[in-house]
């Protein structure tokens, strides 16, 4: 569809693009004289941010240490953590949850004492996630939200995506100046001139066909830093959750992994065999990485489209009382727990790798800074450990925030730029094309890139991806843009570097597993997969040398 208006140039001095924990973060700490404009690409609530449940790790009691954390968090990265970013962002964690109290977050007490009741989740050898309930993420995105609203140099454009990058090249320098955005309601496509500009965007998980992940997790920050000339890294370590609700109906539905804790059974649909301990004699308590490749095993023997989670031989009261979340969620779909099975597949939940940064979320190019989940910092290496991740957004927000006020001004203004051209396109008359592709992408990588690997299926899915992109990028420069075919562009480019990392990694680590080479190579300890965009310059390279 035709734009309604015409073409705009909006000025601002820090763009943030997204409006989960990252970049709302990011726009608080910003220095109040400097104009700040934020953009999200659907309704400002909607981001993985608002689904997280657990909470936020940090170092807050007694029997816990700064090193403890930091150990245990290099132990769940498979030796390719950044020491020195574990460190920092460990040391940071007391600050981070002082910092969201002081923006009203209300993080559940624990009566007798009067402190933060602290919860314990896989990896963690002490008690250290901070939690409002199960719903820390919703109340941590609201309590940001509010105190962004309150800020007078802020303006918030919802419904609007970023579609490109703008980047000055100039005297073989080049710098980000800017982005091109389409307001999803309008059709028109901005532009948006600023000093510097901020990728909040999230992670991908939507490039897989089942994800635990809002719609809004597709990869588009990666994809328009790597097509403006950033490294990417570590694309290969994809976290998949291993139970998610089976529904075609049911979005970022996960089923508490308490469930399992709690006695429920993996089952096979029809003969009701519970297969987890042919598999770990741990049974359904074996690590998340280890139950997800079970399952999946199983699903890829039998051709199954999911296994049963069944916690129905527990009375029915109490399961009802202890997981009202889960209860209430499968009798939308007329799943009664109680007394029956719950089909569930494993799910993308979450991107380990992204965009090369440093200590200061700065990117390769200057002007553009990427935190949050979009970013490879050093902090998760092959695995991340549980609750790390909105720990991370708010220490490098900090960082980006405060790198800009220090720097901000000794750059010179962003030139003029130019408007964005829809002369030579015209209105699909083909959107079956873009849904087509939509599906066949998501259901090649979960088959061929999920979580167990072969190189022979990596292959399979880089001769599609190659075709794929092509028409995609054809039909994106002879037809007016739309929301879902710039997410679709971006996730191709995504699934290209998730393949190629996974080539690279001839070794299984961490989230990375592949029967073509399943043990651990010593030799690659401390390796990031670092991609270059000039071609033929990807290296599996030493962790101290990528930046
Ligand atoms: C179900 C679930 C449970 C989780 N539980 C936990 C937990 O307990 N603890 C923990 O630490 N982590 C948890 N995580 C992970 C954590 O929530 C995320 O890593 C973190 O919230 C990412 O924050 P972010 O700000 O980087 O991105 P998000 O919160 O995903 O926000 C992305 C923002 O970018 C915007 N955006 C994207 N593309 C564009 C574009 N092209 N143009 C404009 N805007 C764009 C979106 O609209 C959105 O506003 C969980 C994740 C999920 C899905």
């Amino acid at each position: 569809m035709a734009a309604d208006s015409a073409p705009v140039t909006h000025d601002t001095d820090i763009l943030i693009l997204g409006s989960g924990a990252a970049g709302l973060c990011a726009a608080l700490e910003a220095d109040p004289r400097l104009r700040v404009t934020l953009l999200c690409k659907a309704s400002p609530t909607e981001s993985s941010t608002n689904y997280a449940q657990g909470g936020v790790s940090a170092v807050l009691d007694d029997k816990d240490s700064v090193a403890l954390h930091v150990s245990d968090t290099i132990s769940a990265g498979g030796g390719l953590c950044h020491p020195e970013v574990v460190q920092r962002v460990a040391d940071r964690g007391a600050a981070m949850i002082r910092w969201l109290q002081d923006q009203g977050v209300n993080f559940t007490p624990y009566p007798p004492s009067g402190e933060l009741h602290l919860t314990q989740e896989g990896g963690h050898s002490r008690r250290r996630v901070a939690h409002v309930a199960d719903h820390t993420g919703r109340t941590i995105q609201e309590a940001l939200m509010e105190q962004v609203k309150s800020r007078p140099n802020v303006e918030l454009h919802s419904h609007c995506i970023a579609v490109d990058l703008i980047v000055q090249r100039h005297a073989g320098e080049n710098r980000c100046i800017g982005i091109y955005a389409q307001d999803t309601r309008t059709n028109a496509v901005d532009a948006y001139r600023a000093r510097c500009v901020i990728l909040a965007t999230g992670g991908a998980s939507k490039v897989y066909l089942y994800t635990s992940n809002p719609d809004t997790s597709s990869g588009d920050g990666l994809a328009m830093a790597w097509r403006a000339g950033c490294r990417v890294a570590n694309m290969e370590f994809i976290q998949f959750h291993p139970t998610c609700l089976y529904d075609p109906r049911a979005k970022s539905s996960l089923m508490t992994e308490a469930l399992r804790g709690e006695g429920a059974k993996l089952r096979l649909p029809g003969s009701g065999e519970e297969f987890m301990p042919r598999f770990d004699e741990r049974g359904e308590l074996a690590p998340r990485d280890i139950v997800a490749r079970a399952i999946d095993h199983e699903m890829k023997r039998l051709g199954l489209d999911y296994v049963h989670l069944d916690i129905s031989h527990k009375p029915a009261d109490e399961l009802r009382e202890a997981f009202p979340n889960a209860y209430s969620r499968c009798l939308e779909y007329d799943i009664d727990l109680t007394c029956q099975p719950i089909p569930v597949v494993p799910a993308a939940h979450y991107t380990c790798g992204g965009v090369v940064t440093d200590r200061h979320g700065c990117t390769d190019l200057p002007g553009l800074y990427a935190i949050g989940e979009v970013a490879h910092t050093g902090l998760h290496g092959a695995n991340r450990m549980a609750s790390n991740s909105l720990l991370e957004c708010l220490v490098f927000a900090h960082a980006a925030s405060g790198h800009i006020n220090e720097t901000l001004s000794r750059d010179a203004p962003p030139p003029e730029v130019i408007p964005w051209d829809e002369s030579r396109v015209s209105d699909s008359d083909e959107e079956v094309v873009v849904s087509h592709n939509w599906d066949e992408l998501r259901r090649f990588m979960w088959d061929y890139v999920g979580i167990v690997r072969t190189s022979k299926r990596l292959e399979r899915a880089q001769h599609r991806c190659t075709l794929l992109h092509e028409e995609i990028n054809e039909y994106y420069r002879d037809f007016r843009i739309s929301r879902d075919l710039i997410e679709l562009r971006n996730l191709v480019q995504v699934a290209d570097l998730i393949i190629r990392c996974a080539m690279m990694r001839r070794e299984s680590r961490g989230l990375h597993y592949t029967l073509d080479y399943p043990e651990l190579d010593p030799a690659m300890d401390g390796c990031d997969t670092v991609l270059h965009p000039e071609a033929g310059r990807d290296l599996p390279l030493q962790a101290a040398v990528t930046r």
